[in-house]
Parts: C-alpha cells; sequence; structure tokens
C-alpha cells in the first residue's frame, strides 16, 4: 500500500533540549491540522536520543505547550507516560541496524577515531570535500581488529541520485556520490538521530512528515535507509523558515522564542494558534480563522516556499480580536495573577466578580491580558489611590470643588448605575454651564488616578457608590 491511501498519520518529533519554540509550534499545529483534517491521527514523539542534552524538565515544558495550544495527541500510553520517548526504542534502532548488516545493506567499520581524523586531515590537505572513504565497505569480517568496537555505517548507494518530492519544496535531488556511508549505530550501541527517526516513523506508522526544512537536507539520508530496510517512504512536507522582523531567523534575538514566553506576556492560544496557521500557509485573505476553519481548510497545497516574517504588531490585532471574543470570566481568572503581582496580594472573589463586569469595558482596549491588568488595577486599591502626573495636575481647586458637589449629589442617587451618574454629571454641568468634560476628567482622576481609564461612569458605577464616594472624597 502507498502512503497515498493509508489513513493519515502524522507526528510532531521534539527534541527536548529547552523550551517548546514557537516556530516548533508551528509544526506542531501544521501536524496536528493535518492529521485532523484527514480524519488520521497526530503522535507526538520526544527525541530523547541525546541523553546529555534531554531533561525531564524539557520534556514537561513541551507537554504543557502542547496542551495549552490545544495540540492533543493520539498516543498517550507508554508505560505509564504520556508520550512515545524515542530513547526507549534503542534497541529497537540497534536491532534494525543488525539486520541491515546482516541483509547487505550495512556493515561494520573499525576505523578508529584517530585514522578518521588522519584521513579527514589528508582530504583537506588535498582541497577535497571531508567525507568517510568507504574504507571498511568491503572489507570481510575477518579483518576485524580485536578489541575495537565497531560503528555500523549504512552501505550507501554510490551512483544515481536520490531524490525527495517534497510537497512543499517539490522535488529536491541530490547525486548519490555527495553523501557518504554515513553512521547508523555508534560504538557504544547507541543510535544516530538520523537512524533513530527512520526506524521510529517506520514503526508508528508516519505518513506524512511535517517538520521545519532545516531537516529538508537530512532527508535524502534517511530516504536511503527507508529503501535500504525496502519500507514505505512516507510524504515529507518541509515548513519554511519563521523569520524575525528584521529578515534574520527567529530566534532568542528577537525575544519571546518560546511558547511559554506568549503565554506569560498574556497572548491567548487559539490567538498564537491562528497568528502561527498564517505563516506560511493561506486561505485566499483571509486573516481571523477558527480552529474549526482551520481543520476545514488547511492542507499542504496551501503552504508556500517562501519564508514568513514573524510580526509582533498582527499578532497583538489578532490576539485583541480573541480577547473581545473570550468569556469575561476566563479573561478574569488569566488577568488575576498580572493584577496580583501588580498588588502583591491576589483578588478576593468580590473583586474577581467585579473584575469579570469591568471586562465590558476592559477587552475593546486591550491587546494582550497584561494590557487588560494594566488597566484594571486601579479597581482594586483599597488605600490610597496612587495618582499619575497629570490626573494630579487635573485635580485643582476648582475641579475639587466640582467633585464635591457631585459626590453630594451621588449620594443621593437611587440607582447607582452608569446611566444614572452620567445623567448626574450632565444636569450639574448643564445647570453651572460648564462642559460635560469639567465633570467627568475630575472624575476619572479621582477614580482611576489617571486621564485615561475605560468609560469612566461604567467605572463609578462597577466601583459602587461607597468606593466611588471615598475615592471622590479622598481626591
Ligand atoms: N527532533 C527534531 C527537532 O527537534 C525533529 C526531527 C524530525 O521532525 O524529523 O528538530
Amino acid at each position: 500500500m502507498s502512503s497515498a491511501s493509508k489513513p493519515v498519520v502524522t507526528r510532531f518529533a521534539p527534541s527536548p533540549t529547552g523550551f517548546l519554540h514557537i516556530g516548533s509550534a508551528r509544526t506542531a499545529l501544521f501536524c496536528w491540522l493535518f492529521a485532523k483534517h484527514h480524519g488520521g491521527k497526530n503522535l507526538l514523539r520526544i527525541e530523547d536520543t541525546d541523553r546529555a542534552r534531554s531533561t525531564p524538565e524539557s520534556i514537561d515544558t513541551i507537554l504543557d505547550g502542547l496542551t495549552w495550544l490545544g495540540l492533543d495527541w493520539d498516543n498517550k500510553d507508554y508505560n505509564g507516560r504520556s508520550y512515545y520517548s524515542q530513547y526507549e526504542q534503542r534497541d529497537r534502532h540497534a536491532d534494525v541496524a543488525r539486520q541491515m548488516v546482516a541483509n547487505g545493506k550495512a556493515y561494520y567499520c573499525y576505523a578508529t577515531p584517530e585514522e578518521l581524523d588522519a584521513m579527514r586531515a589528508e582530504q583537506k590537505e588535498k582541497g577535497l570535500p571531508q567525507r568517510y572513504d568507504g574504507r571498511w565497505r568491503a572489507r570481510p569480517a575477518s579483518d576485524a581488529p580485536a578489541g575495537i568496537k565497531p560503528v555500523i555505517r549504512l552501505k550507501a548507494p554510490q551512483d544515481g541520485e536520490t531524490t525527495v518530492h517534497d510537497a512543499v519544496m517539490g522535488r529536491v535531488t541530490v547525486q548519490n556520490s555527495q553523501l557518504d556511508d554515513m553512521i547508523l549505530l555508534r560504538s557504544d550501541g547507541t543510535p544516530t538521530y538520523m537512524h533513530a527517526v527512520v526506524v521510529d516513523d517506520h514503526d508508528m506508522e508516519v505518513t506524512h512528515v511535517i517538520r521545519g526544512d532545516d531537516h529538508l537536507t537530512n532527508t535524502f539520508r534517511q530516504v536511503q535507509i527507508y529503501k535500504a530496510m525496502g519500507w514505505d517512504v512516507p510524504t515529507f512536507a518541509h515548513l519554511p523558515m519563521i523569520l524575525g522582523p528584521d529578515g534574520a531567523k527567529l530566534s532568542k534575538r528577537h525575544g519571546a522564542p518560546a511558547v511559554g514566553d506568549y503565554r506569560d506576556r498574556g497572548y491567548l492560544p487559539e490567538a498564537i494558534c491562528n497568528y502561527l496557521l498564517r505563516l506560511c500557509w493561506s486561505h485566499g485573505d483571509d486573516e481571523i480563522i477558527s480552529r474549526e476553519q482551520a481543520v476545514e481548510w488547511f492542507d499542504l497545497d496551501g503552504i508556500g516556499k517562501s519564508p514568513a516574517r514573524f510580526d509582533f504588531a498582527k499578532l497583538g490585532s489578532v490576539n485583541a480580536h480573541y480577547i473581545k471574543q473570550a468569556d469575561d470570566a476566563r479573561l478574569a481568572k488569566l488577568a488575576e495573577p498580572f493584577i496580583a503581582r501588580a498588588l502583591g496580594r491576589p483578588l478576593t472573589m468580590a473583586q474577581m466578580d467585579l473584575l469579570a463586569r469591568a471586562m465590558t469595558d476592559l477587552k475593546p482596549r486591550a491587546q494582550t491580558i497584561a494590557d487588560i491588568a494594566d488597566m484594571a488595577v486601579f479597581y482594586f486599591h483599597d488605600g490610597a489611590l496612587p495618582m499619575d502626573d497629570k490626573a494630579q495636575k487635573l485635580l485643582t481647586p476648582d475641579a475639587k470643588a466640582i467633585l464635591a458637589d457631585m459626590a453630594a449629589r451621588m449620594e443621593k442617587l437611587d440607582d447607582f448605575t452608569a446611566h444614572a451618574v452620567e445623567e448626574a454629571c450632565r444636569a450639574y454641568a448643564e445647570e453651572k454651564g460648564i462642559k460635560l468634560g469639567a465633570v467627568a476628567q475630575p472624575l476619572r482622576a479621582a477614580l482611576s488616578g489617571s486621564t485615561v481609564s475605560p468609560p469612566i461612569f461604567g467605572v463609578a458605577a462597577i466601583l459602587g457608590r461607597d468606593e466611588t464616594l471615598r475615592r471622590v472624597k479622598s481626591a
């Protein structure tokens, strides 16, 4: 059966050597969407073969990040773990390498590191490419020197070419003479990355390998392993890089390289996914695309070949869109830790309730949850309200007199609603022949400590009569 007619199986295969990079999250998203679109399975494989660099903390960060983004995986039951560990398959990797020796597709190489260094030095001196020269390719087992543990090398084809029909990059070819006999199994019995990936993808019945284009050159060697084993070659789709706003490869230098950084800055997971979706994939001019639409529309033919630039402003506007749509209680819960940090204490249940009620006024003005929190902190100062300079300046003796009059009127209002407070302010302004702003601005300064705030009559209603009067009187 060719890979085209099998049920779709994708996999996301991060190496747990650090955080979950925002670029890797795009790969994870594309794998997930492709599997969902085709009613297939999306698998997670943790590539923890490099024991020196893999850490359990990194595994946790990756699992956490994927869960936060809502990119679930369909293989969750491995000896009590929720992910497939590449390291755990090491015996299988070794078996396959030995099977390849038995089939004449690979061979033991006893060259010592010193010998190989000398070989490379000589190649360098002669101006030749530095490649393993196949010195053990044809030697009989009887030549094996005692006391040296051999590596296993692929007996790679020496003539012709290896072609990859990449679903994104198109047809890519390399001359086989360019590729040397790579190591499959090291002398200590551990598999190389190149070998482990192929064995795992085969064993996991992966039909579509979707990954970053930094792996494109590895693909030729991996295809040679599939062919040596007589295994079906999966479809490859290599995704163009994500560049920073300056056109250089997206990295730490651009800030926020990790998925966790976005969570910490107050982006919503659905906004991150929507934004990442549009990096190298398009559906007409659509920018705001729901998860359901993405599943319906996503396919490999929508992926372009050119790298995408990360645009923080655009991410901000996508996030703003999703914040506007989000449920108020959810936003309040997300904003609470930010506010608690600013106040140095958590919010009470009643304050959480207030925050949720304030959300209608806060969310149209925010790009991130951090913005919401910045705007909302003033609601929760129960002592003296910090005043910014502009607010301070606004509170002239005249303005304070207006506030004192207004305090008396607000005390008497039947209903302390935004509408009632507004009407009272309007009536007062009219009576005194002043502009509404001459009443509303001092009120804003007194209630929020600033000259910018959510609509101020709403603020008064949300704070409630007692707190409003307390602030007005102490301004
Ligand atoms: N473990 C590799 C990485 O994190 C991915 C390998 C693959 O997708 O084939 O870059």
